[in-house]
């Protein structure tokens, strides 16, 4: 048994990395300064900071520096991506092409921006979860000035064809938009090799501090521009105003650069341990995986195990595993996942799902003692359940 319940939630948020916590601690009550003052000693250390975080962040995704813009996280990120774009590219149309299997972020986005006439093609994905790339481009019109498809889902990991994305937005002459939250700093993201023209990233999501993200902003082949949408002192080149999360900055920096260093040793550690747990746990039987088999995250696996709910089995195990169902909670009632709905499962298999999320940190023995507490919970409760038992007698 451990202390605590083993963490397998690492898509919703990671451990801060203590090598990143130690970077960060001088930023807070010695090296306190404004980034933006510029007339004396403090403010000038709080600026090199800020300008060597900066490019460890570029250099994680092939950017340049002046590329990089700092913000509260993906969330924001995205909102000033897509309503920057909106804004600024009113001139030549109002129409965004997105997926239904979007984060919140995103969808949330887009349908603010239609109820203020932007017009929205939600593109559906297989069963796998990937696009397809036919109606990607037969959904392209003059009017369309946003292509907006993540890198990496953070429910399924499924990872879409960004490249191919990026050929065909580029053939259009349409900015191509990517939150890469899931993505960044645990498989290779290259803005060069993969041609997107906007990427949003999160700390927390990569052993970083919450609340600090950055938006990485294409500025040659082609120059994107985008309307601000917060108004204040003009920080980031004008983008995002309001004084920089110096800390959180530092912090993401060096996020940045021990993913550099380590992801690949990351990847050898954690994808066999993923397929340890999900092996194991697809031998229990009317148990499937959701999302494409070889095109997906490293450290992500979500599973359905039919006849029973995953709420109410994490509810026989959440003192020993912290897990997430694919479900979002919606206020007081639980809608069930529209990332697995648009992937064409029922409302029950749904429901039936969990996903698991592997770190840096997970060890062998966690997932051992994950796969034997699911194995028991699943057993337990479908032994109980009479829906099973009716399947079991289907069989005999
Ligand atoms: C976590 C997440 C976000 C939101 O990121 P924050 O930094 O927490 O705002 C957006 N998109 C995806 C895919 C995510 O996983």
């Amino acid at each position: 048994m451990f202390q605590q319940p083993v963490y397998l939630d690492n898509n919703a948020t990671t451990a801060c990395d203590p090598r990143v916590v130690e970077t960060m601690l001088p930023y807070f009550s010695q090296l306190y300064g404004n980034a933006a003052s510029r007339s004396h000693a403090y403010g000038w250390a709080a600026a090199e900071a800020v300008d060597y975080a900066r490019e460890q962040v570029a250099s994680l995704v092939g950017a340049v520096k002046q590329e990089i813009i700092f913000t509260s996280g993906a969330t924001e990120a995205i909102n000033l991506a897509i309503k920057g774009v909106y804004e600024m590219y009113a001139g030549k149309g109002n129409h965004i092409i997105t997926v239904s299997t979007e984060h919140k972020a995103v969808l949330d986005t887009c349908s603010h921006l239609a109820r203020k006439g932007a017009s929205i093609t939600w593109l559906p994905v297989k069963a796998d979860g990937l696009i397809d790339l036919h109606e990607l481009e037969a959904a392209i019109t003059p009017k369309t000035i946003l292509v907006c498809v993540m890198y990496a889902n953070n429910e399924t990991g499924v990872i879409q064809p960004v490249e191919e994305i990026s050929a065909i937005a580029r053939k259009h002459q349409v900015i191509f938009m990517s939150d890469a939250t899931q993505a960044v700093g645990k498989i290779p993201v290259n803005v060069q090799t993969s041609g997107i023209d906007l990427l949003a990233l999160s700390a927390h999501k990569f052993y970083g501090p919450k609340g600090v993200g950055a938006l990485y902003v294409r500025r040659k082949d082609p120059r994107v521009r985008l309307a601000a949408q917060l108004d204040g002192g003009g920080h980031e080149r004008g983008m995002r105003s309001g004084t920089l999360n110096v800390p959180g900055i530092v912090g993401l920096g060096k996020a940045s650069e021990l993913a550099m260093m380590e992801m690949e040793e990351d990847i050898k550690r954690i994808l066999p341990l993923r397929d340890k747990l999900e092996n194991a746990l697809l031998q229990l039987e009317q148990t499937y995986r959701n999302g494409h088999p070889v095109h997906r995250l490293p450290h992500t696996c979500n599973l359905s195990f039919s006849y029973l709910e995953s709420e109410v089995l994490m509810m026989t195990f959440n003192k020993k595993i912290a897990l997430s169902s694919g479900s979002a909670c919606t206020s007081a009632s639980m809608e069930p996942s529209h990332v697995l709905k648009a992937m064409g499962l029922s409302d029950e298999m749904a429901y039936a799902s969990l996903r698991f999320g592997l770190s840096r940190f997970t060890t062998e023995e966690e997932i051992d003692f994950a796969i034997q507490t699911m194995i028991e919970g699943v057993n337990e409760l479908r032994n109980r359940s009479i829906a099973w038992e009716l399947y079991k007698d289907s069989l005999s």
